[in-house]
């Protein structure tokens, strides 16, 4: 497979169209950014790491009947996916209050959330990825009813399957966000899942393993999520 002309480079990843149309390649680079790309810098190894991390967790997801855009490893640092047309809506799901909720409610980081919580947010970092309800979403026409109903459902599977995955290796999922699009008729789990767009801590000492290291100036960022990688099995080599 050729890798084409680039179609768009995000905050963390560049697009690049293939000679096949509906095949994409995502380039994870070593960017990292916080507070809607107010804060940025450059990680050492850290695209690797979520390029690798991305594929382990896509085919747990497959393995688990999740439907993703995710194809294959390309290289290192990138990935061959399905080409979507995304939903320009990010899905998440809370296990345990962390971030933006407790600013918003006011309420301590670490409480149990029971049931956990959803939230859809629209993407848009110039207006700081507002909460939007499904309403909003329908009514805006960014996805229909059933593709609501979908992402709902999709994401509470993926945290029952990945909450199981992540506590084998002694961990807390936290949170975490996700993206989806459409290929054909079907609606996929798109974009990454990386200990970039989530919050992991350690079961014991509830030490935070994600990109909050990076948001905190904790430091440490790839070391921890390596860490993360290794309990859980990902081959990095
Ligand atoms: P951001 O756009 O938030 O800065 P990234 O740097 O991760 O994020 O850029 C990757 C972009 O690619 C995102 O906008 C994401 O929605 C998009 N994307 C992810 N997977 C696919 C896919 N399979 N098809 C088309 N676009 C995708
Ligand atoms: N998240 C993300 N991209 C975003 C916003 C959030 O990947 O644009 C992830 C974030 O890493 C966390 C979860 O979604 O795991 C919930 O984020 P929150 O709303 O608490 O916002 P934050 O505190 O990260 O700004």
């Amino acid at each position: 497979m050729k890798r084409g002309d680039q179609l768009y480079s995000g905050k963390a990843k560049t697009v690049f169209l293939t000679d096949e149309p509906n095949r994409l390649i995502l380039h994870f680079r070593n960017d990292t950014s916080a507070f809607d790309g107010e804060k940025t810098a450059q990680l050492d190894r850290k695209g690797l790491v979520n390029n690798k991390f991305n594929a382990f967790i896509m085919s747990k997801l497959e393995q688990a009947g999740i439907k993703t855009h995710f194809d294959r490893l390309k290289s290192d640092t990138e990935s061959v996916v399905k080409r979507l047309d995304m939903v320009p809506i990010e899905c998440v799901v809370r296990n345990i209050a962390a971030g933006s909720i407790c600013k918003r409610y006011g309420v301590v980081e670490g409480i149990d959330l029971h049931p956990p919580t959803f939230e859809f947010f629209l993407k848009d970092d110039a207006r700081h990825d507002p909460m939007v309800n499904e309403y909003h979403i329908r009514a805006f026409g960014w996805a229909s009813e059933e593709e609501v109903a979908q992402m709902k459902a999709s994401t509470f599977q993926v945290n029952t399957v990945l909450s199981e995955l992540f506590a084998s290796g002694g961990m807390l999922l936290v949170d975490f966000k996700l993206e989806f699009g459409r290929y054909g008729g079907e609606l996929l789990l798109g974009d990454e899942f990386t200990p970039d767009g989530c919050r992991i801590w350690d079961a014991e000492t509830r030490e935070k393993l994600d990109k909050d290291r990076f948001r905190r100036d904790l430091g440490g960022v790839v070391e921890a999520y390596e860490q993360v990688a290794a309990r859980l099995g990902v081959p990095l080599e």
